[in-house]
């Protein structure tokens, strides 16, 4: 059997988009699932469209996210090289050989011609002007002029591009991997341009190119590239390479929140959440745009959303490390229709990773994480730390929140203060320290010892708990006060009541 070899082929003009992300995801998951390669490859072609940075954005976003290329242009490997402004010299045999076999031709139309065209057909109201069958004998190209001319215009210098030359009503089917049989009639295509003026490929030539070169077997890619397939295929039949044919498969688009149309930054933006794995500055404007990273989020949470928009393991299991995702993965399970990003599904993956750091393995990460926060606490009151933080946690973040429980307070929530502290607050206190002294430190043995002393002296709930838990934290609200209570120890606790009685009473 053939090695399954697939590839991501992202094109370095700005920072990689989630979509794009989960797209490296699906190949990555289908590569390993199948004891096959993942590749990656530059698309850049396009010079125009170059952004400086953008392709370390991607290196570095592929790295964060363990999604290592077998074979890239930072590693090398046998079919290189892997950016294809460094193949430049491989794709016009290709494109040749297609003049030669008589599906492409030389055209020499200017830009002014080809809006002229396209006025006179919109004109005649032709639904999608295009240069077409229909069109193309009214053009200059070297299927009207002489082949004299054409050799004299080439030979002149005169810009020109290299057309493929679609046929006439013939149906191009295809079988997608995740669409079933796609079908369309070539009377809907265009003859797009496979070579371009500046001496360099466009993408549908590369990118078939060097899909064959490259050994690919299946291509995974996003939705919007569907339209591009019927040309794809055409290439593949008039280059002689259809027994090698990669399989297709057409990712489902990722939807705004609310599922009307495509997500794009500017949702991003509007709704407040990222759309890029990592931060971004556009080296033109200098605007910034923010990252799941530096958000805050897990890799492991951004994956495990990715791994959802689009696939699903027609099971309840939502929490998938990516070892478990290469295990269930499967093309078969990508629906067609698309999926809707939404962000409190990210944050809950986020907290549920949180909440997993407190074993061995990933224990001393999150210890770094804190300690980077700037808090300072001992490797042995970690675990209990998280334990006490995780409830009301999504990211690192959250837990330094807890602060308190390593620091006594030096100030009070003023809203607790205004709203609780009364004439016979200092006295409850008094008597919580009281019984306090001779009660174990245990959590329920402290609760249970409250709600005895409370129902014993008649004292409201209300009276005694925001105050305990000011005096003794410094907040409003938080987690569990009993288990804050065992986790401070007896002393401490009753040192921050005597402590916020002395303040308060001195104003
Ligand atoms: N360079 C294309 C992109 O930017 C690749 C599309 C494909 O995978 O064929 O997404």
């Amino acid at each position: 059997m053939t090695k399954v070899r697939v590839r991501f082929a992202p094109s370095p003009t700005g920072p990689l988009h989630m979509g794009g992300v989960r797209t490296a995801l699906f190949n990555f998951l289908f590569a390993k699932k199948n004891g096959g390669d993942f590749i990656l490859r530059i698309e850049d072609t396009d010079q125009t469209r170059y952004v400086p940075g953008a392709e370390d954005y991607i290196k570095e976003s592929l790295d964060w996210l363990s999604m290592i290329p077998v074979e890239s242009p930072w590693n090398g490997g046998d079919y290189g090289p892997y950016r294809q402004s460094e193949r430049k010299h491989l794709y016009r045999e290709y494109a040749d050989q297609l003049i030669e076999s008589g599906h492409a031709y030389y055209a020499f139309d200017t830009p002014d011609e080809l809006e002229a065209m396209r006025d006179r057909l919109t004109k005649a109201k032709v639904p999608s002007p295009q240069y077409n069958a229909s069109v193309r004998m009214t053009m200059k190209n070297s299927l009207t002029l002489s082949a004299d001319e054409v050799r004299t215009r080439l030979d002149s210098g005169e810009p020109y591009t290299i057309r493929l030359k679609v046929p006439r009503n013939e149906e191009v089917r295809f079988n997608d991997m995740i669409r079933g049989w796609v079908q369309v009639n070539t009377n809907a295509m265009d003859d797009k341009v496979l070579f371009k003026s500046d001496g360099m490929p466009t993408y549908h030539l590369a990118n078939i190119v060097d899909d064959h070169l490259m050994k690919i077997t299946h291509v995974i890619r996003g939705e919007e590239w569907l339209p591009s397939a019927p040309t794809h295929i055409l290439l593949y039949q008039y280059l002689g390479w259809e027994d090698s044919r990669p399989q297709f498969a057409h990712l489902p688009l990722i939807l705004r929140p609310d599922g009307n149309g495509k997500l794009s930054k500017r949702d991003g933006d509007r709704l407040g959440f990222p759309v890029f794995p990592l931060e971004w500055k556009d080296p033109k404007t200098g605007e910034i745009s923010s990252g799941y990273r530096e958000k805050g989020y897990f890799p492991e949470a951004f994956i495990n959303t990715l791994a959802f928009l689009g696939w699903n393991p027609g099971t309840d299991k939502e929490l998938y490390t990516m070892s478990e995702l290469i295990e269930d993965f499967s093309i078969e399970r990508v629906g067609k229709s698309g999926s809707k990003f939404d962000v409190d599904k990210t944050k809950w993956y986020n907290q549920q990773y949180l909440r997993d750091k407190t074993t061995e393995q990933s224990g001393p990460a999150l210890l770094e994480a804190l300690t980077q926060e700037g808090l300072n606490i001992e490797q042995d009151k970690l675990p209990a730390y998280i334990d006490l933080m995780k409830e009301r946690a999504t990211f690192v973040e959250d837990m330094v929140e807890g602060r308190y429980l390593l620091e006594a307070p030096v100030s009070y929530d003023q809203k607790t203060i205004n709203k609780k502290w009364k004439a016979d607050s200092e006295g409850i206190v008094l008597s919580l320290i009281d019984l306090f002294e001779t009660t174990d430190f245990e959590a329920e043995t402290l609760h249970a010892a409250f709600m005895n002393h409370l129902e014993k002296n008649e004292i409201g709930m209300g009276a005694a708990m925001p105050i305990l838990r000011v005096l003794i934290t410094g907040q409003g609200f938080g987690p569990n006060m009993f288990e804050i209570m065992e986790f401070l120890g007896k002393e401490n606790s009753i040192n921050r009541l005597r402590k916020g009685i002395e303040r308060l009473k001195n104003g």
